[in-house]
């Protein structure tokens, strides 16, 4: 279990869910892990975002593994916050050798396209395309000066297909998978590989506090055991993905074992998309 041995990995959104995922199954392979999040609500977001006790809990499960961590709040909308965020990780570790860009929400969603707001399409913009950019915008030079890293965007089946009620979502979606695109091709001839990752629904996993079925659910109108009904109907394999599964993509994505993998999208959707 050392395939991300000697590896500094930087993950957004890491107080809970799929981010919560990557950084244990991070630190399970053995790399030291900056951990972040926004653990604190946003305007126009209609669900609780992370509490700052998910992300200390995140720290202390792979504090547990035996890895150097840092921990250190930042809101992906802020250049700002990245920024620093960015700069403490280098001066405690010297590199980053692997980003997830990970942070993402899941609604405002759940009406006709021209029903959202300016504010509710700008935030789901703001965070999940924008997010990734200005991390990206941070990460990429300390990756250049190395000529070498691995960028991997948490995009979704979202950046693949349409869905009904989500046009902000999924607009967010597939422009990340655009940016993963035009990256991979700026930074190919520095040794830096850009890929997306897409998850197709994933099951709320208590373990890591995951919640985004529950934010479709309530978007919806709907239960979240209906919601979880419809998600087991829609993929081909009997079984919705967990955290983890993604998490392992994430693994193999980050590792020297992908080195010639860049600028493609890897669906981690039990064959959701495949229909
Ligand atoms: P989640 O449990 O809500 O986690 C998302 C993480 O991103 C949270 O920790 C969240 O912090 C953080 N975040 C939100 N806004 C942020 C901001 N402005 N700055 C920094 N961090 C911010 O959801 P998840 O299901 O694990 O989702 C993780 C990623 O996977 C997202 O990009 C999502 O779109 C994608 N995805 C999820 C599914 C699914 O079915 N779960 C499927 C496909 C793709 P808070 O906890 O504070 O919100």
């Amino acid at each position: 279990m050392d395939r991300l041995k000697n590896k500094v990995v930087l993950i957004t959104g890491a107080g809970r869910g799929i981010g919560k995922a990557c950084a244990i199954k991070a630190a399970e392979e053995g790399a030291d892990v900056i951990i972040s999040d926004v653990e604190r609500n946003i305007d126009s977001v209609p669900y609780d975002l992370s509490r700052t006790s998910q992300l200390d809990d995140t720290e202390k499960v792979c504090k547990r593994l035996g890895v150097n961590v840092l921990k250190k709040h930042a809101d992906v909308t802020k250049v700002e916050e990245v920024s620093a965020l960015v700069q403490d990780a280098v001066d405690r570790f010297g590199r980053i050798d692997v980003l997830i860009n990970n942070a993402g929400i899941g609604a405002p969603a759940g009406k006709p396209t021209h029903d959202y707001s300016s504010d509710e399409w700008d935030i789901l913009l703001n965070v999940n395309l924008s997010g990734p950019w200005r991390v990206i915008k941070c990460v990429a030079p300390i990756m250049l000066k190395q000529q070498v890293g691995s960028i991997i965007n948490i995009a979704s089946t979202a950046g693949l297909l349409g869905y009904k009620h989500f046009a902000g979502y999924v607009a967010s979606k597939h422009g990340l998978v655009g940016l993963t695109k035009s990256a991979a091709l700026d930074y190919a001839m520095d040794n830096i590989r850009v890929n997306a990752i897409c998850p197709g629904p994933v099951y709320d996993d208590e373990f890591v506090d995951g919640s985004m079925t529950k934010v479709v659910a309530d978007s919806l109108g709907i239960l979240l055991g209906e919601q979880e009904e419809i998600d087991l109907q829609s993929v081909a394999m009997n079984t919705v993905v967990s955290p983890t599964d993604v998490a392992e993509a994430t693994i193999w994505l980050g590792s020297d074992e992908s080195s010639r993998v860049t600028g493609t999208t890897i669906t981690v959707d039990a064959g959701y998309s495949a229909k």
